[in-house]
């Protein structure tokens, strides 16, 4: 497959934005380099590039997508919001009515309030908390990501139970020492960083199932551990839901789950494409923000009626019937056509799946955790995806990723993916 164009358009753009890209995920540092395809038009499971290649596209943004692109309910919407001006900076009836969908969707919602990203959403839970609490640390887990935000950029220390160090340039040591990281689905390191520093405990932050290092599931019994020791402690439990919500159910992970927390953070696909972000839990908690409370968050562009109006349509959209049994329905296919595969070419891999999103990681052990995710093999992972982009599937450049289903996704795309995936698997082989 030919990119001339991509090639040439990625040479200028590293003139002018740094590094070529607005977010670094979009590179392919992480697989070897080389310019990233530039895309010129999405429809449905499709992407088309600037040569005129077609895509199936198992990317959809990092997750927003999950109505596939363009879907005309959506872009109605945001056609409706274009006529009538997108910006207000006044309330909106929009706001109340996409307040009532979420809270209707997912119990443990009293209140929310919209921003516009999924770092704002998750920075503001940690403020509130420690608003709620009067403390200042939290506990997050290992390869969980949260967004850019100074607090949750940082990494376990030496141990699991030390304090954090910074993860990136720029946030400072004291910052990281607020933070500290244990391992995911490991019950007795997080025990002993809350019996050492529980009473500074403002919030445990967790993604209850884990999208950033894969999709990862919590072992049984795991999270009403994190939750029942977090609330003994006396801090709050924060769920960030950015790639969760609505993902595998209509409603969070918490209610596939039957578990709780004190607050939420979303983004993602609740914004329909559009960029948002939202934070919720029981009004006690909430009214500590402002107006009402001393906790201060606010925004420009926050609940904006084109990123409002595009959210309902996608969760109206989402809200119909067999929408989750459908992508479950084709995750099923993708996953036992790849692993037949890889038996066929005996190619070490094994998938976390759930739904419509699934990790192919090549490694044959069972990925539970951070460290194991990051002991598969990247190399391995980097030929995989480039033989795939070359065939015309769009995965993301990252091991760490998952392939996100959509609904205009088709049983013929799966076919075709599973074909891709063969000749792939063929390849890695000889
Ligand atoms: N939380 C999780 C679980 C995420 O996966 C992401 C982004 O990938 C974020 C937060 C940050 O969201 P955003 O990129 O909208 O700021």
């Amino acid at each position: 497959m030919e990119r001339p164009n991509s090639e040439r358009i990625h040479k200028e753009a590293l003139e002018h934005i740094v590094g070529g890209v607005n977010s670094p995920s979009r590179s392919y540092k992480a697989v070897g380099g080389g310019a990233p395809v530039v895309m010129e038009r999405g429809l449905g499971a499709y992407f088309w590039d600037v040569d005129g290649n077609q895509y199936i596209d198992y990317l959809a943004a990092y997750g927003p997508i999950i109505t596939g692109h363009a879907h005309p309910h959506i872009t109605n919407a945001i056609k409706k919001a274009a006529e009538t001006g997108v910006l207000y900076g006044t309330p909106t009836s929009h706001e109340v009515k996409f307040a009532k969908m979420l809270k209707e969707a997912i119990p443990s919602l009293d209140k929310v309030r919209f921003v516009n990203s999924g770092t704002e959403a998750v920075m503001t839970t940690i403020r509130v908390a420690r608003a709620y609490t009067g403390r200042d640390k939290i506990i997050k887990f290992a390869g969980c990501y949260h967004g850019h935000s100074d607090l949750v950029l940082v990494a376990a220390g030496s141990g699991p139970s030390t304090l954090g160090i910074p993860d990136s340039a720029g946030v400072p040591k004291s910052i990281a020492q607020e933070v500290i990281t244990v391992p995911f689905n490991d019950i007795e390191p997080f025990r002993e960083a809350l019996s050492k520093w529980g009473d500074e405990i403002a919030a445990v932050l967790v993604e209850p199932i884990v999208g950033n290092f894969g999709i990862v599931e919590p072992k049984p019994g795991f999270l009403e551990q994190v939750n029942d020791l977090t609330h003994q402690a006396g801090a709050l439990v924060i769920y960030d839901e950015v790639i969760t919500a609505f993902r595998f159910m209509y409603g969070g992970a918490q209610d596939l789950l039957g578990v709780k927390p004190d607050l939420t953070a979303f983004g993602k696909i609740i914004g329909g494409g559009l960029p948002i972000g939202a934070y919720g839990g029981s009004a006690a908690i909430m009214e500590t923000v402002a107006p009402l409370g001393p906790a201060y968050q606010a925004g420009t562009m926050a609940g904006n009626p084109a990123s409002i109006l595009s959210g309902i349509a996608c969760l109206e959209v989402l809200k119909q019937d067999g929408v989750y049994e459908y992508l479950d329905q084709l995750g099923a296919l993708l996953e036992k056509g790849i692993s037949e595969s890889a038996k066929k070419h005996d190619i070490p891999i094994t998938i976390n799946r759930l739904k419509g999103a699934l990790t192919v990681y090549f490694s044959t052990e069972k990925i539970v955790n951070y460290e194991q995710a990051e002991n598969t093999d990247g190399e391995m992972f980097a030929r995989f995806f480039k033989l795939m982009l070359n065939q015309g599937i769009n995965l993301a450049p990252s091991k760490y990723e998952a392939w996100f289903i959509t609904i205009a996704h088709t049983e013929e795309d799966i076919e075709a993916t599973l074909h891709a995936v063969d000749n792939a698997f063929y390849s890695l082989a000889n």
